[in-house]
């Protein structure tokens, strides 16, 4: 709880957290609300040191299934029917020195060696722009080899399908995937888990795809779509292709072009996406299969970038020596970024956001712990105190 406190109030460091705890309002205003007290920093390592990482991910992935369970997300399945979850890896540590056992390790051509710490992760994407882990897997050294990207985040990417199947059984699952995935390996897991996937396709990958998608490039249906805001003309161009055979299996092939023009000086910007997917593709869905694709970014704006430069410091050493803790922290940054998105969303702060233009999340977090270290306040003024 201490932990997760510290996240979700965006300390960003043990040494703040410490300070705001040691206030003595900010301590009875926490024990007003959750009737217990706050940890030492330094008792949440020792706890964290010993607790197994597995225990804390089964809490976070209990906290999803409840989402799931009270169908809060439906309304934002791909089809009526499937959930996004986008996967993808990040670095989030880096030594000049051997941190644990399990650091990658990796020599420049100049000599110097780096050890580092990546992870795995599988969130749930959604066009309003939410990113939620529902799964992590740390890439790991074991073998002491030298870190190959490719080798072991794939290798991490079968670990994590199982972790997955085994958290969620039943979700009907869409994965979006970068252009490292498209292979046979990732394809077969995702038909025997059941689940969709809407993969990107580079023009390195999948030779023998390639050739049969320029074989039928007469035969390709098109479709156009356009799309105005107060500042930019978009147009669309959206083309598919059925029963592509890979290795003795059927995919179908997604193309779109986007071409931006501003309005203001005509500028134009193009840019194109491919896809490899197994959801058989007609005129009616190409464009929100091409749509679901691209929301694979969330994972890295929503995900990566804001649990690192918003206030949640992933790539903070929250632990030092330990690699148990270390993983600890790292759950525990998932679960508190999930339950901050939400209230980020709630109506309250949505509002409290749109009366200052220059408002920001951070700021209100800020105003937040000022809050607590204040006299206590009721919920009605909290809002007012926010807001003014
Ligand atoms: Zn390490």
């Amino acid at each position: 709880m201490g932990a997760l406190f510290m996240f979700l109030l965006k300390e960003t460091s043990r040494n703040g957290y410490n300070n705001d705890r040691r206030d003595a309002v900010f301590a009875k205003n926490y024990f007003r609300h959750f009737k217990m007290e706050l940890p030492h920093p330094d008792t949440i390592d020792d706890v964290l040191r010993v607790l197994l990482p597995g225990q804390i991910e089964a809490i976070k992935a209990q906290l999803v299934s409840k989402l799931f369970e009270q169908k809060l997300l439906r309304e934002l399945r791909f089809l009526g029917k499937y959930y996004f979850v986008a996967v993808d890896a990040t670095g989030f540590h880096t030594f000049d020195h051997k941190h644990c056992e399990h650091c990658l390790t990796k020599t420049s051509k100049n000599g110097v060696t780096t050890w580092f710490h990546y992870v795995l992760e599988a969130k749930l994407v959604t066009s309003s722009g939410l990113a939620i882990s529902i799964a992590s897997e740390f890439i790991e050294n074991s073998s002491g080899r030298d870190f190959e990207k490719q080798d072991c985040e794939q290798k991490a990417f079968v670990r994590l399908a199982a972790k997955i199947k085994q958290f969620f059984p039943r979700l009907p699952i869409c994965i979006l995937a970068d252009g490292l995935y498209p292979n046979k390996n990732v394809f077969s897991i995702c038909r025997q888990n059941n689940w969709g996937f809407i993969i990107t396709l580079k023009d390195g990958n999948l030779r023998t795809f390639h050739q049969e998608v320029e074989l039928l490039k007469g035969i390709q249906k098109e479709r156009e779509v356009y799309r105005a805001n107060t500042t930019t003309r978009t147009k669309l161009i959206y083309k598919y292709l059925n029963d592509i055979e890979y290795e003795g299996h059927n995919y179908s092939w997604v193309w779109c072009e986007e071409t931006t023009t501003r309005l203001s000086d005509k500028r134009e910007d193009k840019q194109r996406f491919v896809y490899i997917t197994n959801i058989k593709q007609s005129s009616n869905i190409v464009v929100s299969t091409a749509d679901g694709g691209r929301l694979r970014w969330k994972i890295e704006n929503e995900g990566f970038n804001t649990q690192k430069n918003q206030g949640y410091q992933l790539e903070h050493k929250f632990s030092r020596t330990s690699y148990t803790a270390m993983q600890n922290y790292y759950q525990l940054l998932q679960v508190a970024h999930m339950i901050n998105q939400f209230v980020e969303k709630s109506t309250q702060v949505v509002k409290l956001m749109g009366e200052h233009s220059k408002q920001t999340i951070m700021a209100l977090w800020k105003d937040l712990v000022t809050y607590l270290k204040s006299i206590p306040y009721t919920m009605q003024q909290l809002m007012g105190f926010l807001s003014g």
